[in-house]
């Protein structure tokens, strides 16, 4: 017998943002850490391979899926703590991550204003380390509660124990969330009282200085920022897509000084570990596959970096142009691409390429 919160069978084309067709043998929508528990202590449903779901906005569903799906519904957001320097603000999983980006500006707590609009939830924000226009979730991130089917208890991650890295965390290193051992509850982050505006991205930048802002408010951070995105990006819910369909490469410095030399008009952004930090978006343009499309799918016209689904696309689809977009950047500049996204292969694995 069943818990009343799981379907079988569920289709879950309309719960992942590329819009590709797949099914899970099994869903449920999780509203409470008890039915986690149900799930953890059910002499069926413990056995199987597990998938966290959020908004499946960072997510490319290769084929049906044989376990269960945890489409995480948590809500809460509210002020946790305070101390002389800092607010504590914390938020369950499934909580939306722009509503709560603009919760927080509504109520005063500043700091995440350059992440407004960042598709998906708060529970799969630190998985990846969500980040843009020089902000990360890591910069503000305090701590991660969550359930550990392992054992049925309740762990916390510190900032540090999550080894946040660019784009990165050790729930996507070590694949623990996607192999089912942790369902992140909520993440509390830190946001300091004395706010500094983060506008040193030239597209920030430029739209402060045509309105004139010198010294612009968080409000105004957020708008920029929103104006931007909704310029650039394509809207999922039009035009399916799972933002960035490639990491930006991290190159030896000797590498990106031979590529400038060859490409002056390259973009090149040194990091602090000395590698250089490319643009995989101009990478992709200058190989011929900015507006491009193979079959159903395309590199998006206004940012080559978003592979878009056409109408109908299959996973088959989207590797064929994934490796041919690769192919062709690896021909002009040498540089192997790595997909951003999360890859769901039948078996429940999850793989990047
Ligand atoms: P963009 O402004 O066209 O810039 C291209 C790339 O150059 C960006 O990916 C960015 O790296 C890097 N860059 C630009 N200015 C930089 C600076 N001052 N210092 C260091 N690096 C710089 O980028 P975009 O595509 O419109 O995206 C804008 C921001 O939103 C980026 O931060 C991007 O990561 C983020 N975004 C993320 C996703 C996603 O799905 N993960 C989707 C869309 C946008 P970084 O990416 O490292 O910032």
């Amino acid at each position: 017998m069943l818990p009343d919160f799981i379907v079988q069978k569920a289709s879950l084309a309309a719960r992942n943002t590329l819009a590709l067709a797949a099914r899970a043998e099994f869903l449920a929508s999780i509203e409470s850490r008890e039915q986690l528990a149900t799930v953890a202590a059910h002499p069926l449903l413990s056995r199987l391979p597990r998938f966290i779901l959020g908004e499946g906005s960072n997510l490319v569903l290769a084929a049906d899926f044989p376990g269960i799906v945890l489409k995480m519904e948590l809500k809460e957001r509210k002020l946790a703590g305070e101390d002389d320097s800092c607010y504590y603000v914390s938020a369950a999983a499934g909580e939306n991550w722009h509503e709560f980006t603009q919760w927080t500006l509504q109520h005063g707590f500043f700091g995440l204003e350059n992440l407004s609009l960042i598709p998906g939830t708060v529970g799969a924000a630190p998985i990846q380390n969500i980040g843009a226009y020089g902000v990360e979730a890591g910069d503000f991130l305090h701590e991660v509660e969550a359930f550990d089917f392992a054992n049925g208890e309740i762990r916390f991650f510190s900032a540090p124990e999550c080894k946040l890295a660019y784009r990165s965390s050790i729930f996507k290193q070590e694949g623990w969330h996607l192999c089912g051992r942790y369902a992140i509850l909520r993440v509390v982050f830190r946001l300091p009282k004395q706010w500094q505006p983060r506008t040193e991205y030239g597209d920030i930048r430029k739209r402060l200085e045509l309105r004139s802002i010198r010294t612009p408010t968080p409000q105004q951070v957020a708008e920029t920022v929103m104006a931007i995105r909704r310029e650039k990006l394509p809207d999922p819910l039009k035009l399916p897509n799972v933002g960035s369909f490639f990491q930006n490469p991290l190159v030896a410095a000797e590498l990106a000084a031979a590529l400038s030399s060859a490409y002056p008009d390259l973009p090149v952004y040194p990091q602090q570990d000395g590698k250089v930090k490319l643009a995989a978006g101009w990478l992709i343009e200058k190989a011929g596959w900015k507006g491009r499309n193979l079959g159903p799918v395309g590199m998006h016209e206004a940012q080559a970096l978003v592979l878009v689904n056409r109408g109908g696309a299959r996973f088959a689809d989207v590797q064929n142009l994934a490796r041919a977009v690769r192919e062709a950047v690896f021909a002009r500049f040498g540089i192997h691409l790595e997909p951003e996204p999360i890859v769901v292969l039948q078996t429940g694995a999850a793989h990047g390429d």
